[in-house]
This record gives structure tokens, C-alpha cells and sequence, in this order.
């Protein structure tokens, strides 16, 4: 638990974010270690460097196939399905649309509708061509991009979990800048939408469980009034605009998480909590503007309210 005081933690910036391990023991080499696996990772998945296996798919795009690493070619293939699925808000291929806003990144601006109608054909899924036996994705058109910033993480999350149980860690917490994946019994911060600091609504008592939460008070810029946040509709070519301010996934998989926090972002509340209906492993807590915490179920974690000035529900619908 965090304050136990033969707790050690370990920090380090990648990713863009910052990112934190926890340990029982003091072993500054296995911190070294998982710090350096994050790091490759990352050097194969970004798209925010001129290099990257993402950035040769990229860059070929409209030309020919670039044959890619089986784990960067296993995780495109995961990500194109989940942009398949019926009315999915997920999509690997909305690089041109984040590049035209630039929401998180110097330079931001709402983009006029011409240039979102422009873009928006290049961010067709089913463009995105596999070939199993080459190990190659071949971006149909030119200009199409691919972007894993949604999933990347959670990714990353997954083969720190297996390469600490492989260590033989039977104990540890990562954080990857918001994606957090557990050893154990943790228990994890929900974060207070929009107020300064470590405000928590929330903790989340978890075992051996990965808890990821995609909010609109994360990355986001203002302009005309509005608040322009980082998730954006995949239909529109807008962020997304509903009732929510968060989302937070409890799964077994950090990459599962990840993805059902876009979807369920797409979906709202209602829609939601049906959905998770049919995927007993996946539970959500939905943080509303207008301050409901609503529970989808509560099988591998317990939720507790510290902040009264938000009501905790189930789902109704
Ligand atoms: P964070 O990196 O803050 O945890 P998320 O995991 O919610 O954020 O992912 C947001 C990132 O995913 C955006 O910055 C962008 O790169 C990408 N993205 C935005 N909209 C979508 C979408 N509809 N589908 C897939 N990826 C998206
Ligand atoms: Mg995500």
C-alpha cells in the first residue's frame, strides 16, 4: 500500500509522461531494467519522433507494405479490429485528425470544417491493410496515419506486469503516466476532474488488476469558449461531447482498459453500462459532470467515495 513504509518508488519521464514503479524491495537494477523495456517499446510504437516502426508504416503510406516487429504488427492487428467493431469511437487510423489539432502539443488550434472534412476520409480502418504472413501493414492511401497514442501505454503496462512476474515480483504498482497495473493488493487514486493537485475523488482497492482512466481535464486547450479535450470522435472528426469527465477501466489487461476507455467514451453513460453488460471482465466507474460516480458492477475492486460533493450510483439502465 502506499504508505507502507518499506515501500520503494522508482521514477522516470517517458512516453511523454511522467511514470512511476513501486517495489517492496530496494532494487534500483530492476527499476533500471523495466525503465529500459519502456523504452524500447516506446522507441518502436511513437509517433510523435521522425523514427519509429509506426513512422516507416506511416511515411510508406499510399507507396508499399512495411514489414514491422510481431509485437507492433500484433498490436495494430488488436487495434484495427477494435476500430472495426459496430459504432466503435476507437480508431487506429485518426492520426491525420490528431496532427490537425495538436491537442496536448504546441501549436493547437480549432481546425476550420473544410480542413476536418478534408482529413476525414484518410481515416478509414479498413484501409489499414494486414498481411499475417508478411508481418506488414500497408496504409491505403497517401497521407493516412496511424496513431497508437490511445493504446500504447496500456500496451507497454502488459509487458511490464509479465516481465516483473517473470522476475519473480509477486508485488508492484506501475504507472505509466495514468495507466496503472498492479501486483497484489493496491489501492489506486480517482482523480478529481479539473481541481489542482492530487484531489481525489475516490480510492480503488485492486488485486493484481490494471485500472486506466482517460478524462477530458487531461490534455485540452480553450478557444472560443469551449474546452477542447484530446479524445476525439472518430465520426465528427470532433472530441468527443457528452455527459462524462471520465472513465476509469478495472481489467485484467491494461491494453483492454485502454481500448474500453475510448469506447466507452463513445458510448456515455446509458450505452455504457449495456455495452459492459456482455464483458463481465471489464468494469467502469463513470465520473459525470454533473458529479454522479456510477459503478457498472464491483467484482474485482471496491470503490470509496472521499469527496461528498459527488454521488455514488450503480448503473440503472
Ligand atoms: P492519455 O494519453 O492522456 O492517457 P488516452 O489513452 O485517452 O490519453 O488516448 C488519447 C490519445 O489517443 C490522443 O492523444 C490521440 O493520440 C489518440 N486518439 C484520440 N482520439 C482517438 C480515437 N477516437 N481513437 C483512437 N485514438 C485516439
Ligand atoms: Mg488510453
Amino acid at each position: 500500500m502506499p504508505t507502507d513504509e518499506r515501500l520503494y518508488s522508482y521514477c522516470a519521464e517517458l512516453m511523454g509522461s511522467p511514470i512511476l514503479l513501486k517495489l517492496y524491495s530496494h532494487d534500483e537494477a530492476l527499476a533500471s531494467r523495466i525503465f529500459q523495456l519502456i523504452k524500447r517499446y516506446e522507441d518502436l510504437l511513437t509517433v510523435n519522433r521522425a523514427q519509429s516502426q509506426v513512422m516507416s508504416i506511416n511515411h510508406a503510406a499510399g507507396q508499399h507494405p512495411v514489414t514491422v516487429s510481431l509485437p507492433v504488427y500484433a498490436l495494430i492487428k488488436c487495434a484495427k479490429a477494435a476500430s472495426m467493431a459496430q459504432d466503435s469511437a476507437f480508431n487506429l487510423a485518426i492520426g491525420p485528425l490528431v496532427k490537425l489539432w495538436r491537442i496536448g502539443f504546441q501549436g493547437h488550434r480549432v481546425p476550420s470544417a473544410a480542413e476536418i472534412a478534408e482529413r476525414l476520409p484518410l481515416t478509414r480502418p479498413q484501409d489499414v491493410i494486414l498481411d499475417d504472413e508478411a508481418c506488414s501493414v500497408f496504409l491505403a492511401q497517401a497521407g493516412m496515419e496511424i496513431d497508437l497514442g490511445a493504446i500504447a501505454k496500456g500496451y507497454i503496462a502488459d509487458r511490464v506486469r509479465d516481465s516483473l512476474r517473470q522476475q519473480g515480483v509477486s508485488d508492484a504498482l506501475i504507472n505509466l503516466g495514468g495507466n496503472v497495473h498492479t501486483l497484489g493488493n493496491w489501492s489506486v487514486g480517482l482523480k478529481k476532474p479539473f481541481a489542482p493537485g492530487d484531489a481525489l475523488i475516490g480510492s480503488i482497492e485492486v488485486a493484481s488488476q490494471s485500472v486506466v482512466t482517460s478524462g477530458v481535464y487531461e490534455r485540452y486547450f480553450e478557444q472560443d469558449g469551449k474546452r477542447w479535450h484530446h479524445i476525439l470522435d472518430p465520426r465528427s472528426g470532433y472530441p468527443l461531447d457528452n455527459e462524462l469527465d471520465s472513465v476509469t477501466i478495472i481489467s485484467a489487461n491494461s491494453l483492454d482498459g485502454d481500448i474500453w476507455t475510448t469506447l466507452i467514451y463513445g458510448l456515455g453513460v446509458v450505452k455504457g453500462c449495456a455495452a459492459l453488460r456482455h464483458h463481465e471482465d471489464i468494469e467502469a466507474i463513470f465520473v459525470t459532470k454533473n458529479r454522479d460516480v456510477i459503478l457498472s458492477s464491483q467484482r474485482n475492486f471496491r470503490f470509496s467515495l472521499l469527496d461528498d460533493s459527488y454521488r455514488l450510483t450503480g448503473c440503472t439502465a
